[in-house]
């Protein structure tokens, strides 16, 4: 019997899902029917690609890497500009707002964030989740006479907004919560580099706790923002994005009874089922920036709300499913603890990050030791020789690699995903100092930052 599987979001989480479904629907005897409800008119899109695209590197339409037609033409029921109103996971079926009623053998919760921004008329104000959202800040970057704009969030999606503004000539403020930028990737000293680096491109920070109290505006266009109320400061801003960036959209989950966990996030099993009371429904799954994952250092819930997390959880999903309607039980997957590997560019600088912070170590009462170092990525005779800040912590009693945070211009990705690996893998701080590393000058250094920050860590003084 055909098997129906329905998918309630077009994002990155709900389109892996779907293509690693189609890409092995071969794989099961079974024939397999598939819909996708999504609110966007659009198919598939890199929303990743957009912060890149205010930069003026491409076009948006770019970013939109496969249109609607490209599903429904693989026999997909793809509907975009629809809305799920409710699920009724007793009777196996989603409700969409028009009344129709859906059934389904598997449902894939994948909602994404929260999408709204404050209330306000003023034309201007936007917030920067989607393709739509990118296609109104590019008109309102074209409007006559715009030269300032107000970000508030100091996570990498609005620093990247920032270094879009600031590439396109205008007077960009950054204001966010104390004391650092990326407060959830890197520890205040990493993060201040990233801040004193995107300083010298004139971007300004303003970090304390601040609230806005008003959006002023002129002719139905924005003008200005104000915050705090005693010291209150009015920050000149033709645009002002504002970002509800963290919130998980849960609605739908939670008015279905779902179990949602103390981050906010739908909480699923390893295998990405749905929790409901004290079981899991095992043909509901969820996945992606409305779920929560379970920390790999820390053992607690958190949000991670990046499109890596949502393709990996996506390939869990999508082997269990097809496990389930091939009765395959060995081809069971169970999704990984979250290590959160990072990478952003933000304007030319790069952040990476994996593991823990020291503050969220910390918190869950790890003690850590850390080292610090910084050196070329390459023989500093070579073109394109540019330093790296590493920053690696350690648990401090059994001397595990349990976090790892850099600063630089090239190679971050790289490290990160190597670092992830050691972390995975558990390797200590003596064992990371005396590895042997592959070496040639155009590529690499002798001794590299890895090992000095490693031997820092120990409380031994690396050889420069
Ligand atoms: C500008 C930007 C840059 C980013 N850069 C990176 C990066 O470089 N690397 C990285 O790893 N991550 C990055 N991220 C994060 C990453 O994009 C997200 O983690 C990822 O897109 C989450 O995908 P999702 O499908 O879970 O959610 P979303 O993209 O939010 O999709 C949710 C979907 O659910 C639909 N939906 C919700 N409710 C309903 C309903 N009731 N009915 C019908 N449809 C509904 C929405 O219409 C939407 O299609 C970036 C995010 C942004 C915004």
């Amino acid at each position: 019997m055909t098997k129906e599987v329905v998918i309630i979001g077009g994002g990155i989480a709900g389109i892996y899902v779907l293509r690693t479904l189609l890409a092995r629907k071969s794989d099961v005897e079974e024939e397999m029917d598939f819909t996708v409800l999504k609110r966007e008119e659009s198919g598939w899109v890199s929303v990743c690609g957009l912060p890149f695209a205010l930069r003026g590197w491409y076009e948006i339409d770019k970013t939109e890497i496969n249109k609607p037609q490209f599903f429904l033409d693989q026999g997909v029921d793809f509907r975009t500009e629809n809305e799920v109103a409710k699920l009724n996971l007793e009777e196996n079926n989603v409700v969409l707002k028009t009344g129709e009623e859906i059934n389904y053998d598997y449902l894939v919760i994948a909602t994404g964030r929260k999408q709204s921004v404050e209330e306000t008329e003023l034309g201007g104000v936007y917030t920067f989740h989607n393709e739509d959202d990118a296609r109104k800040i590019e008109a309102a970057l074209n409007v006559e006479g715009v030269k300032s704009a107000y970000i508030r969030g100091r996570g990498i999606i609005g620093l990247q907004a920032a270094a879009a503004f600031s590439t396109r000539g205008l007077k960009t403020t950054v204001h966010g919560g104390p004391p650092s930028l990326l407060p959830s990737s890197l520890d205040p000293d990493m993060g201040d580099m990233v801040k004193e680096r995107m300083e010298k491109a004139g971007i300004r920070f303003i970090l304390d706790s601040r609230e806005i109290t008003a959006i002023k505006g002129h002719e139905g266009r924005v003008k200005s923002v104000v915050i705090g109320e005693k010291e209150a400061e009015e920050i000149p801003a033709d645009i002002v994005i504002i970002g509800k960036w963290m919130l998980p959209e849960v609605d739908l989950a939670r008015d279905a009874g779902v179990g949602i966990g103390e981050s906010g996030g739908i909480v699923t099993d390893r295998a990405m089922h749905v929790k409901r009371g004290r079981g899991h429904i095992t043909n509901v799954y969820a996945l992606g920036d409305c779920t929560e994952v379970v920390d790999a250092i820390t053992h607690r819930p958190r949000l991670n709300q990046l499109a890596s997390t949502a393709v990996t959880q996506a390939t869990v999903i999508a082997d269990n499913i097809l496990s389930d309607i091939g009765e395959q039980s060995g081809l069971y997957s169970p999704c990984e603890f979250c290590f959160g590997p990072t990478v952003a560019d933000v304007g030319g600088v790069l952040m990476g990050s994996v593991g823990v912070t020291s503050e969220a170590a910390s918190r869950a009462g790890i003690k850590t030791i850390s080292g610090k170092a910084t050196k070329l990525v390459k023989a500093r005779y070579f073109p394109g020789a540019t330093p790296l800040t590493l920053k690696l912590i350690f648990d401090a009693y059994t001397k595990k690699l349990i976090g790892a945070q850099m600063v630089g211009e090239a190679t971050v990705a790289e490290r990160v995903n190597e670092l992830g690996v050691a972390i995975r893998a558990g390797i200590t701080a003596e064992e990371l100092r005396n590895m042997e590393r592959c070496y040639d000058p155009s590529q690499a250094l002798l001794v590299d930052v890895t090992i000095d920050a490693a031997t820092k860590a120990l409380g031994i003084t690396p050889v420069y």
